[in-house]
């Protein structure tokens, strides 16, 4: 057998997609794509050998970059009662005044974290589209290369999702003066992805759209954007914000008739390339449509929580054979276990059940989760990154079998219930890879200082 030694890695306990494997020799191309992962290897001389449990790398469903800045601001009582739409408007100040400098930096340091934190990719659902006064720059894509260009700086893998933004609610209500930036015609919208595809071919990036909701995009839009979608790639993936909130559904009912989640599946072609990003509020119809219809789930249980949105019913969904998979979405929290504590935390409250999300063969709900969020994380971002598999890209997160939560736990099962439920905040990941590329260190990310001086600069102003 022949190999590069620099593309190698021996890993005496790898999370497969099938789940735990002892003595794994991964391999790896130029490219950085696995071309093999063998069980029950040996290691050859000279193999690095991992020093803890090997997790696949964890897509990030589902981001808005800029929100980070906004972390700490917003947790305060107004005048009126605190809802999610309180906290939309102290969200649209922070957008009104953003330049493209300020995205890069923000953006650049949230990447860095992210992967500190055990995300490899990211799914960006990119709003802000227009200059300060609503106008688009004179390059229309300024926006979209600032994150394009972080994304690279970071090392992350990125799913750029160029949003389409055109009324303030349901029956083409006129958009408000907070969402000036956010504005654009579907005709410049698909000029905006003609002009994004090679650059994101360049950078290794998929592109795909994002219709940003059906409060926010009319019927006619939504159908004539599709079908631009599809003649300029009919593979790309396709995300939108649905049944967030209740009075989302309400509303949506008073136009309609229908629900947000059925309104869809009755008007638009759902299925895999879909990902619905909340679904909070579906009755058991809409679930059981939504899930059959092959599209995912995009669940951001911290930010969920944090406005106050409502619980998703994670049971019916897998009962159904949902996929799912999480983004930090406000990135009011940015860590991946912690989104799935957050995740099964939720069910357990709304359940009075114990590992809720566990599976018949997964039982240790940090492994079954895991294993589930990749998957649809892969899924909605449309790349090949679905876990240690061949094919896959090599993204990997190795945990610290030495740190003090995990150290003398009896499985690697036991070790990653530690990181996912009890390791938050002192993160238990030693090392970060994307595409074969180690971009954390000892747990620490090459321009970690740097970013974080970034970002907090940009946040004076
Ligand atoms: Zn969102």
């Amino acid at each position: 057998m022949t190999y590069s030694v620099s593309r190698i890695l021996f890993a005496p306990h790898a999370l497969l997609p099938d789940g735990w494997a002892r003595d794994v020799l991964l391999q790896w191309d130029e490219r950085g794509s696995l071309t093999a992962v063998d069980a029950g290897a040996k290691p050859p001389p000279g193999a690095r050998r991992a020093t803890g449990p090997l997790l696949p790398g964890m897509p990030n469903l589902h981001s808005h970059a800029f929100q980070r800045a906004l972390a700490g601001l917003t947790e305060y009582s107004g005048d009126t009662e605190d809802s999610f739409w309180s906290w939309r408007s102290l969200m649209y100040r922070a957008a009104s005044a953003l330049t493209p400098e300020h995205l890069e930096t923000i953006a650049t340091a949230l990447y860095v974290e992210m992967l500190e934190t055990g995300y490899t990719s990211v799914c960006e659902f990119h709003y802000v589209h227009h200059d300060i006064d609503g106008r688009p720059y004179a390059d229309d894509a300024t926006l979209a290369l600032a994150l394009l260009r972080a994304a690279g700086r970071a090392g992350i893998a990125i799913t750029l999702l160029p949003v389409l933004y055109q009324s303030s609610g349901f029956g083409a209500g006129p958009p408000t003066e907070g969402q000036r930036r956010f504005i654009r015609s579907t005709d410049s919208m698909l000029k905006l992805l003609e002009r994004l595809k090679p650059v994101c071919a360049a950078q290794g990036a998929r592109l795909g759209l994002a219709p940003h909701s059906l409060r926010a995009v009319p019927p006619d839009s939504l159908r004539e954007a599709l079908a631009g979608l599809d003649a300029i790639d009919a593979t790309s993936p396709i995300h939108i914000h649905v049944a967030e909130q209740t009075g989302e559904v309400d509303a949506c009912v008073a136009w309609s008739g229908q629900r947000p989640v059925q309104w869809l599946l009755d008007h638009a072609a759902v299925g895999a390339r879909w990902c619905l990003i909340h679904a909070t509020h579906m009755d058991d119809d809409e679930a059981h449509r939504a899930a059959a219809s092959g599209a995912v789930a995009g669940l951001c249980p911290t930010t969920e929580a944090n406005l106050g949105d409502g619980v998703f019913d994670a049971s019916r969904w897998r009962a159904a054979q949902g996929r799912w998979g999480i983004g930090s979405d406000s990135h009011i929290c940015v860590n991946a276990a912690e989104e799935l504590m957050a995740l099964e935390y939720g069910q357990r409250l709304l359940t009075r059940r114990r590992n809720v999300l566990a599976a018949a063969a997964q039982r240790f709900v940090a492994t079954a989760m895991t294993l589930e969020a990749v998957a649809g994380g892969a899924q909605a971002s449309a790349r090949p990154i679905a876990g240690l598999a061949v094919g896959q890209q090599a993204d990997w997160v190795m945990l610290d079998a030495s740190h003090h939560l995990l150290a003398g736990l009896p499985s690697p099962d036991a070790m990653l219930s530690a990181h996912v439920f009890a390791s938050h905040r002192q993160s238990a990941i030693c090392e970060v890879a994307v595409a074969g590329t180690i971009r954390v260190n000892s747990g620490a990310h090459a321009l970690g200082a740097t970013a974080r001086e970034g970002l907090v600069a940009a946040r004076r102003g």
